[in-house]
């Protein structure tokens, strides 16, 4: 059977499902407002680590340009800015991360999908256009990010119980901090930093443009000291932008801080800087049109989490997958469709919503204790970053206090044998 789907949306969601369906022999049709050259000259739209599955994911699709020892990072180091004194420890995953800046790697893919014949269409889709696109194709998947498209897909608030931001972001390119190279003493890694009451920073190795730069994700909690970075304008005044930057990590992120060559430090470019904010997000799967016919959500449009544990692509990369795995087995795309690929991708879109949700939060008595342990346990803080691939193991280990101990037990045991 032939089958025509429709995707909307070219990021890492609609893309790896249309690369997906192109390498099954199916014909997928990509809408999208914005072409190549626009995303590649535009501003920075986020610092986005893909985990190992996510790189086996684009090995499979033949769309890993960037299989390169120079780019990888194989741990994160967890910095606590406590009272009592800093504390500094260690994970490391089984195979390496890697970041590229979205403003390579989108249009990389984009093109790949045209060169192997792929059709993409150039136009913005407004609410109303979008019952004339569903009778065009067998299926329809939105897959536009945060925008207003999200509102096809009904809001599910026992799944999220937030309504406002939880951190107020300030997120740049910049030079002049040192994130360890191969062959170096210290190898490449993330740096995960946390100033109790005020936020956490994430400190990440970015193939850009130019060469190798430092993402700083910045994780400020409103009404913190930091908060008033997600408006602090970097264009109007890039000195005293440079200058309280500096300040801020001195003070809350002296890790990172320490590792800063002062008569280098700066924003990278003049597109380089992102300020902001996320509202955690988790939609129905699916919502139903004329003819039995349904359109299913994808990427962020199904759930938007808070960047803080660089899940939001890598779970989009994943429900991308298996939506395609699902358009292969099928013949009939009606309303029992949808809810198969529903049940099928569930499980770890949701695990990656409430862990991170979790996480915004100050800590229980449970997950100081975990990081604690994670401090004294090598094993336990490996295993922590590893599932940084699965956030369903992750879940499965956090999710209520009794699950956090029993794991912190089973680790502490086999420590003491
Ligand atoms: C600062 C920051 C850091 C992050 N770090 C990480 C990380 O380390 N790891 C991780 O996994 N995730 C991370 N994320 C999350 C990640 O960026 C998103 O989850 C992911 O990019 C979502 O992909 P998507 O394809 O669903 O949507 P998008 O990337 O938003 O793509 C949407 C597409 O739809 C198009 N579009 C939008 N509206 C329309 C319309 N009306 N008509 C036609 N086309 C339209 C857009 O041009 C785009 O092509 C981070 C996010 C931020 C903000």
């Amino acid at each position: 059977m032939n089958k025509s789907i429709g995707i909307i949306g070219a990021g890492i969601a609609g893309l790896h499902l249309a690369l997906y369906l192109q390498k099954h022999g199916i014909e997928a049709t990509v809408i999208t407002d914005r072409d190549p050259e626009d995303v590649a000259s535009g501003r920075l739209m986020n610092t986005v680590a893909h985990h190992s599955v996510t790189i086996a994911r684009e090995n499979a699709l033949g769309v890993n340009h960037w299989d390169d020892p120079d780019l990888i990072y194989h741990h994160h180091d967890h910095f606590f800015n406590m009272p009592d004194g800093p504390l500094l420890f260690r994970g490391a995953f089984k195979k390496p991360s890697r970041a590229v800046d979205y403003r390579l790697y989108l249009p990389a893919l984009m093109r790949d999908f045209t060169d192997r014949g792929g059709r993409i269409e150039y136009r913005t889709i407004q609410e109303n256009d979008v019952a004339g696109i569903v009778s065009r194709f067998d299926l329809l998947v939105v897959s536009t990010g945060k925008g207003p498209l999200g509102r096809l897909f009904q809001h599910r608030p026992e799944h999220t119980p937030y309504s406002q931001p939880q951190r107020l972001l300030c997120v740049g390119l910049w030079d002049g901090v040192d994130h360890g190279a191969p062959g170096q003493a210290d190898p490449r890694g993330v740096t995960l930093s946390v100033s109790p009451g005020h936020g956490e920073m994430i400190v990440i190795p970015t193939l850009t443009h130019d060469g190798m730069k430092t993402a700083l994700l910045m994780e400020n909690v409103p009404g913190g000291d930091m908060a008033d970075l997600v408006s602090l304008n970097h264009d109007a005044d890039p000195a005293a932008f440079r200058q309280t930057i500096l300040d801020k990590l001195e003070k809350h992120h002296t890790h990172t801080y320490n590792r800063i060559d002062t008569h280098r430090f700066g924003v990278a470019g003049q597109q380089d800087v992102l300020q902001g904010a996320v509202v955690p997000t988790v939609r129905q799967s699916s919502a139903s049109f004329d003819d039995d016919k349904c359109v299913i959500a994808l990427g962020d449009v199904h759930s938007v989490v808070d960047p803080m544990m660089g899940q939001g692509a890598n779970i989009a990369s994943y429900a991308a997958f298996v939506l395609g795995q699902a358009i292969v087995e099928s013949t009939v795309f009606d309303a029992r469709f949808c809810e198969v690929v529903d049940q099928r991708r569930e499980d770890r879109v949701l695990a990656a919503s409430r862990w991170t949700n979790l996480m915004l939060q100050p800590p229980s008595e449970a997950m100081g204790r975990l990081i604690f342990s994670m401090s004294q346990n090598r094993e336990l803080c490996d295993e922590f970053t590893e599932n940084f691939n699965h956030p369903e193991r992750t879940w499965d280990n956090l999710a209520s206090e009794k699950r956090i101990h029993a794991w912190i037990d089973s680790h502490m045991a086999q420590q003491a044998a």
